[in-house]
């Protein structure tokens, strides 16, 4: 991987070398914008179609045309939750969803219940990072046209049980979100299993190029454009497309997908082999935060006793070695993360979080390379 060790994967990974090898052509040849009529335009209309279908075929899509590309998976939340909720029936639709989203998701709800007229009931997870489907099901009502929840969480991994929420919602007749980013690569992924009707992705998450992401819109649901011009995207997204891109995340979802048992089963074993180690440095004064029964394969978040969590990253970050903080400190004050919280956390346990993430990268040399640095 070059001289640092990158476990850092749930917050950006390393482009796989193929999706770079994918989007080259588009910088060179194949420049052309896909509206234009001409031969130009048609190559690139051509190779628009092609990263589509490619994308529609691995999420198991029933049409190329549910697949919309956006910018990243805050844009994608975005269009999935504003989108859907500007176009929905009653006045003050009503929506559930949990403390322990991603803040594009979390934020955007939240304004929307401030500025418009929504009305969100939050369900939070139990100790673990997992939310009860009995918990969203108690929180539906009459007039419940949303339900959104992430299919893992990015921080500490938990994996939801979006199979048995789908399930709720179908039987309800209510639209169901999930917000896939942290699953594509990781876990199987399929837009009929658990069948949903909006999901969010983003490229840069599973080795493909920052600045693309994807949201499925299951082709019976209406969305608002966000973005009004053109027209692309099915009218949904207008701006001028970019081919570059398309062709990346498109080679991205096609590798994530092959490769994701194998990447899975390396991951897990290059976990057990690190929380093992830090489990020797640190003995039983080491927190475990992630279940690892329910959890992402390649995800640990610890807390580590005697370091506040930013400075325990500063000091790996000198050794060249890239972790996530589960808080941070700002003047002076610790900022606990909004899911630690969520999950009941002690704070002093929470402002020690440090968040491992791998990807299939990584090898066993920079779980012994960490372990060795975090002994010194
Ligand atoms: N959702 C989850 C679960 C994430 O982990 C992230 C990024 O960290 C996002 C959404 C937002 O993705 P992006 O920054 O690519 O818009």
């Amino acid at each position: 991987m070059g001289d640092e060790i990158y476990l850092d994967n749930n917050a950006t990974t390393k482009p796989y070398p193929e999706v770079l090898e994918a989007m080259k052509p588009f910088y060179d040849r194949l420049y052309g914008n896909p509206s234009s009529v001409h031969q130009k335009g048609r190559e690139a209309k051509a190779a628009l179609d092609d990263a589509r279908q490619t994308v529609a075929r691995h999420l198991n899509a029933r049409s190329p045309a549910e697949v919309v590309f956006v910018s990243c998976a805050t844009e994608a939340n975005t269009l999935a939750l504003r989108g859907f909720l500007e176009d929905s029936g009653p006045d003050t639709p009503h929506v559930v969803s949990t403390r322990i989203e991603h803040p594009s998701v979390l934020n955007t709800l939240e304004h929307l219940e401030q500025t418009e007229a929504i009305e969100v009931d939050w369900v939070s997870p139990d100790q673990s990072g997992f939310v009860s489907p009995g918990d969203v099901e108690s929180k539906l009502r009459e007039d419940t046209e949303l339900v959104s929840v992430m299919t893992a969480n990015n921080e500490v991994g938990t994996l939801q049980p979006v199979d048995e929420i789908s399930a709720i919602c179908r039987d309800q007749n209510i639209v169901f979100h999930t917000d896939a980013v942290q699953a594509m690569g990781k876990i199987p992924l399929d837009v009929q299993d658990p069948e949903v009707d909006l999901l969010s992705l983003s490229a840069h998450k599973f080795h493909g190029p920052p600045g693309i992401g994807i949201l499925y819109r299951r082709k019976e649901i209406d969305l608002a454009p966000q973005l009004r011009g053109g027209g692309q995207e099915g009218g949904v997204r207008s701006g001028t497309e970019a081919p570059p891109l398309a062709a990346g995340i498109a080679k991205a979802v096609e590798l994530s997908a092959e490769r994701q048992a194998r990447t899975a089963d390396k991951t897990t074993t290059l976990r057990e082999k690190l929380l093992h180690g830090l489990r020797d440095v640190y003995g039983d004064d080491l927190h475990l935060l992630t279940p690892l029964e329910n959890a992402l394969p390649n995800t640990l978040n610890v807390s580590i006793p005697g370091s506040e969590s930013d400075k325990f990253l500063m000091k790996l970050d000198l050794k060249n070695i890239c972790v996530s903080a589960g808080s941070a400190c700002h003047s002076g004050a610790i900022e606990v993360s909004h899911v630690l919280e969520a999950m009941d956390v002690p704070k002093k346990i929470a402002a020690r979080s440090v968040r491992f993430s791998l990807s299939g990268m990584n090898d066993e040399e920079d779980i012994d390379e960490t372990i060795r640095a975090l002994r010194e």
